[in-house]
């Protein structure tokens, strides 16, 4: 049934078009159609943060969004829809690839479209992409984890006390899509770790700091994750 379609996930990097895997690379300038997850609120425009990475590669092929409603209720649901488009693609014979922003099974609504792919038996390569927090190190200038040290990610974190309780051993430590809390200016000024706050990595609006003063009137976006050192 798919004698030459095929799904290739593709991760993208963190922002800066330029951290995109040569494979990944040739990946995207061979498809003959590329979706892109996309979020759309009600009554709001599309929002889509890997499409600002791919309209900076200069490729000649079709994108199209996936449009995966952030706050939606019926998840299931959307990404099913997403995967049907995508399969209708690779039923008709053609190589589709789908981006992810960073690495595509980290976090990523790739690792949910992967599961359904596989369960209908469709072709998959995966490319992997630079995660964020990866090039927050380099961005930062400062080893993430060095020698024996442990590693910790907190991915949308309930509470402070969650992090505080992961800073209490001697672990380095990312917490990711950290915007779900407010208050982290009083957090950081009573925390005894160094740290650095990384704000859309590899994008023309990057911004880092390991000072709280700079945070104390920010507002935090998004696309921003927090290293606390071991
Ligand atoms: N697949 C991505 C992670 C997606 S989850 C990866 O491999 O990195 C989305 C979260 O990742 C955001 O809330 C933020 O914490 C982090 N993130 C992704 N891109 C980022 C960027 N360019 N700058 C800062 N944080 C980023």
């Amino acid at each position: 049934m798919y004698k030459k379609g095929k799904l290739t996930g593709v991760g993208i990097g963190p922002g800066d078009p330029e951290l995109i895997t040569v494979k990944g690379m040739k990946a995207l300038e061979s498809a003959d159609v590329i979706f892109y997850p996309a979020s759309k609120l009600e009554g709001k425009q599309e929002k889509s943060f890997s499409v600002q990475i791919l309209a900076q590669l200069g490729l000649k092929v079709s994108c199209r969004p996936l449009l995966i409603p952030m706050n939606a209720k019926n998840r299931e649901t959307n990404y099913q829809l997403a995967f049907e488009k995508i399969k209708a693609e690779v039923e008709s014979g053609k190589k589709v690839v789908m981006v992810a922003e960073g690495d595509l099974l980290f976090y990523s609504t790739f690792g949910y479209i992967l599961k359904l792919a596989e369960t209908e038996n469709i072709p998959c390569d995966l490319i992997p992409g630079i995660p964020a927090f990866i090039a927050a190190g380099s961005a930062g200038k400062r080893a993430i984890v060095e020698g024996a040290n442990a590693f910790e990610v907190i991915a949308r974190p309930e509470s402070f006390q969650q992090i505080e309780h992961a800073l209490k051993t001697d672990r380095t430590v990312v917490v990711m899509k950290m915007s779900v809390l407010n208050g982290w200016d009083a957090f950081l000024q009573d925390c005894n770790r160094e740290f650095l706050y990384a704000e859309g990595i590899g994008t023309s609006a990057q911004f880092l700091t390991t000072k709280v003063e700079d945070i104390s009137d920010r507002e935090i976006p998004y696309f921003s994750l927090i290293t606390f050192y071991a």
